[in-house]
C-alpha cells in the first residue's frame, strides 16, 4: 500500500473521509502526538488499528470527538464533577474516563465498560473530526513500544506501507501524551501524567486529585504496564548529580567504544562542552516537546546520556516519559 502524506486543506479532508468511511486508517497531528485514526463505531476498522501498531488487544483506544456536546452521546452518565472536568479542560491534552453505551464497540476498550473521551485542541484533528463527522479512535501514530510520533515523518517511518494517508500539520505542541483521569467517589485519580497536571487539576476542581501510582486503590490505565517510548539504543536517565556523574559515565562508556550523546537542559551545555552533547530544552515543558523527536533522531547512537530536566511544568509527565523510554535505568 501506497502511504501519502498530505497537507490539510478541503481535499486532503475528503480523502480522509472517504477512506475512514471505507474501514481505513487516517493518521493526523493533535497538540500532543499524532494519532493513528479509525472509525470508532467499525470494528473491523478499529481491528486494522490494533495491527498497523502491533498493539495488545488488551490496551483500549482513546475516542477523539470534536464537540464536547457530543460526549453524551457515547456514555451512560456524567458526573457533576466529571462535567467540571470536561467543562474546565476540553478542548485540550486531557482524556476522561467515563462508562460506555453499546455506541463504542468493546474492541475499542478492549471489553471494558468504560471509554476514554478526548476532545483535541489541534485545529486540523477538530477540522478533520468535524468534516467526517464520526468518533474517531486513535492511539499515537507508533509501532508499539517505539517513541510517540510527533513529526509526518516519524508516522512515515512506522507506518510506511501499512495506512495509506499521514497529514501532515508540523511538529505537535505539547510533544507528549494526553494526561488520563478518572473520577471515583468524587475524587479525580490520573491514570498517565500529562500536561495538565496534579496541581492544575486540584487549583480548578478543588477536590481530592491522586497520581494513581501513589494511590493503587484503582486499575492503573491499561497500557501503563506496557515497555513504552524505546528508542532503538540504550539509554540511561541520570537524576543525580548530573554535572559529575555525566562526564563518569560518558568516559567510561566512550572507552569502551560506545558512541554516546548527551541530552541534557539547556543552561547546563557548558558543562558538556567537550562532549557530545544536544540540548533538550531549557525546562521540561520544551523537554517534553523535544524529547520524542530527539530520541528517534539519536538513535542510531549506542546510548543516550540523558539528564533529568525538573524545572518548570509538566515535570510529572516528563519523568513518567523518560522514565520509561529508559525501561527503569535510573541513576
Ligand atoms: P495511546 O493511545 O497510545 O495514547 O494510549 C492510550 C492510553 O489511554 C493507554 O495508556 C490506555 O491504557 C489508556 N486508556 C484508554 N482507554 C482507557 C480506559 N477506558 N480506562 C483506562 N485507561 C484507558
Ligand atoms: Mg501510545
Amino acid at each position: 500500500m501506497e502511504t501519502k502524506i498530505l497537507q490539510p486543506n478541503l481535499e486532503t479532508y475528503t480523502l480522509a473521509k472517504s477512506l475512514l468511511e471505507q474501514g481505513k486508517i487516517v493518521a493526523f497531528p493533535t497538540e500532543t502526538v499524532y494519532g493513528l485514526g479509525a472509525d470508532a463505531t467499525n470494528p473491523t476498522a478499529v481491528e486494522k488499528i490494533f495491527l498497523a501498531k502491533g498493539r495488545p488487544n488488551d490496551n483500549p483506544l482513546i475516542v477523539h470527538l470534536g464537540d464536547k456536546r457530543n460526549i453524551q452521546k457515547y456514555v451512560l452518565r456524567i458526573t457533576p464533577l466529571e462535567q467540571k472536568i470536561i467543562d474546565a479542560f476540553m478542548p485540550g491534552p486531557i482524556s476522561l474516563v467515563l462508562p460506555k453505551n453499546s455506541l463504542i464497540p468493546d474492541c475499542v476498550t478492549a471489553k471494558g465498560p468504560t471509554v476514554a473521551i478526548r476532545i483535541p485542541e489541534n485545529q486540523v484533528a477538530r477540522d478533520l473530526i468535524n468534516f467526517c463527522k464520526k468518533p474517531i479512535c486513535a492511539p499515537s501514530a507508533n509501532t508499539s513500544k517505539r517513541p510517540s510520533p510527533t513529526i509526518a515523518q516519524h508516522v512515515f517511518q512506522d507506518m510506511n506501507g501499512k495506512i495509506p494517508l499521514i497529514i501532515d500539520g508540523g511538529q505537535t505542541d505539547v510533544g507528549i501524551e494526553s494526561t488520563v483521569v478518572k473520577v471515583e467517589k468524587d475524587q479525580v485519580f490520573i491514570l498517565r501524567p500529562g500536561k495538565i497536571d496534579k496541581t492544575l487539576l486540584e487549583n480548578t476542581l478543588h477536590c481530592p486529585v491522586h497520581e494513581n501510582t501513589k494511590v493503587g486503590k484503582i486499575a492503573q490505565s491499561p497500557g501503563m504496564k506496557y515497555t513504552h517510548y524505546k528508542p532503538n539504543c540504550d539509554m540511561i536517565l541520570v537524576k543525580t548529580d548530573p554535572i559529575v556523574t555525566i562526564p563518569t559515565l560518558y568516559q567510561e562508556y566512550t572507552k569502551q567504544g560506545k558512541n554516546v550523546i548527551i541530552f541534557c537542559k539547556e543552561e547546563d551545555l557548558p558543562y558538556f562542552s567537550s562532549f557530545h552533547a544536544v540540548s533538550l530544552g531549557k525546562d521540561s515543558k520544551e523537554a517534553s516537546h523535544n524529547l520524542f523527536k530527539m530520541l528517534r533522531e539519536y538513535e542510531d547512537h549506542d546510548l543516550i546520556l540523558a539528564q533529568f530536566v525538573d524545572n518548570g511544568k509538566m515535570v510529572e509527565g516528563l519523568f513518567n516519559r523518560m522514565s520509561r523510554a529508559c525501561s527503569g535505568h535510573i541513576v
